[in-house]
């Protein structure tokens, strides 16, 4: 190709931003208007319940940030505690890991479980630090349910388990940011104290909009929540938003295209979402067993729905593999990050998305792969994937052997 110019759609396939539908877009594009008008709450208010079902959560309370889920993360930490607050968190991957530096910014103690990349929250290994813990210094147990940089999934259940089969008080603080609206999660259900997630992944949306989810018991928690903060004040936004306002100028526009993006997921239903987002990475993982490659993932129990972390084999480099995607074939393709930097490539399959889609992103992949010399028979990966959307479960067991 060449020009500057890329006709076509470039194809976004990169674990968020994700693809935002247009009928979101076009919800978007409204004249500014006031903020403080008394028509303005109509709009905002219905969002805060709405989001409660997302978040699968009757007594949380919502709370939404002008900001990249980065904030929320700062919003769930500095609301809650308070500095030299213990803190246990498992880490194996970018955003474990970017988490916890967070906390550690805010004076936090964190208590760092380290596990491989490629797997995920052990709740054997929590349960026993809980229960040695036996004056219950540690204040909460960070989780992130999945793991972006890694294509790994944890069983926050599992954690939950864990932490009351110790007996401990401990707080349970996930980050949702690329599994809420895409991947099962029940904030209730599974006892989780504060959940957090971005506009920009599973929400459909451009990036903007940090969402917090804060139980009764981090409310409550909120008291001995001495770490500095302002913008992120969770006070502030219980004075204002129960009226249908902010503590300041909210994204307007972004509100807009969150109101149609639940109506997205309305119409859609959630549990539809999810089951559509197993059958995409079905058809992810099943290409990628063709083409004789490995995940980064080390078990199936580990893959993640949402997206798909495929090593590259010794002696190439996958940023080549996504330099030459994205110049040859406007596909743009997930970067390996730190540890795993140039060691794989990530198709991301969340979002607004079909079979069609994905196919096309697996097609540009096994092109920009030939490209740069890695032996993968061209066609092989959309045909495994191609098979497996027909004949589901057939071919779903080829893909975890
Ligand atoms: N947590 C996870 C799991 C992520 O994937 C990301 C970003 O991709 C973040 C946190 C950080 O979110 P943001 O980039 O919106 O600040």
């Amino acid at each position: 190709m060449s020009g500057a110019r890329k006709p076509g759609r470039n194809f976004l396939f990169v674990p968020g931003p994700t693809n935002v539908p247009d009928r979101i877009l076009r919800a978007m594009h409204v004249a500014m208007e006031d903020h403080r008008s008394p028509d303005f709450p109509k709009l905002t208010r219905p969002l805060y319940e709405r989001l409660k079902k997302v978040f699968k959560t009757e007594d949380g309370q919502v709370f939404i940030f002008p900001s990249s889920g980065t904030g929320a993360w700062e919003a769930a930490l500095t609301n809650t505690r308070a500095p030299g607050d213990k803190l246990l968190a498992s880490r194996f991957g970018q955003f474990s890991h970017l988490w916890i530096e967070l906390a550690r910014r805010h004076g936090l103690e964190v208590i760092v479980q380290e596990e491989e990349w490629g797997t995920g929250s052990n709740p054997e290994r929590i349960e026993e630090t809980l229960r040695a813990d036996k004056n219950h210094d540690i204040k909460g147990v960070m989780v992130v349910h999945n793991e972006t940089a890694t294509g790994v999934t944890s069983d926050v259940a599992a954690v939950r388990r864990a932490i009351d089969a110790a007996g401990h008080p401990a707080m349970l603080y996930v980050d949702g940011v690329s599994s809420i609206a895409s991947l099962d999660f029940r904030m209730d259900e599974w006892g989780v104290d504060v959940a957090i997630t971005g506009s920009q992944k599973g929400l459909m949306l451009p990036a903007g909009l940090g969402i917090a989810c804060a139980s009764k018991k981090a409310l409550a928690a909120m008291q001995n929540g001495n770490c500095r903060r302002a913008y992120f004040d969770f006070t502030d936004h219980m004075k204002t938003n129960p009226s249908g306002y902010f503590p300041y100028t909210p994204a307007v526009t972004l509100l807009h295209g969150l109101r149609e993006a639940l109506d997205v997921l309305d119409e859609e239903g959630l549990e539809n979402v999810f089951a559509r987002h197993h059958r995409l990475a079905g058809g992810a993982r099943a290409a990628v067993n063709a083409w004789g490659l490995k995940l980064c993932a080390k078990e199936p129990k580990w893959q993640s729905d949402t997206v798909t972390a495929i090593m590259v084999p010794p002696g190439f480099n996958g940023a080549d593999v996504i330099a030459t995607a994205y110049q040859r074939y406007n596909l743009a393709l997930g970067a390996g990050l730190s540890e795993v930097a140039g060691k794989l490539f990530r198709i991301g399959h969340l979002g607004d998305l079909n079979e069609l889609m994905l196919l096309g992103a697996i097609a540009g992949a096994e092109m920009a792969m030939r490209d740069v010399g890695i032996e993968v028979e061209l066609g092989s990966g959309v045909a495994a994937a191609q098979a497996y959307f027909r004949g589901g479960t057939e071919i779903r067991q080829v893909a975890a052997e």
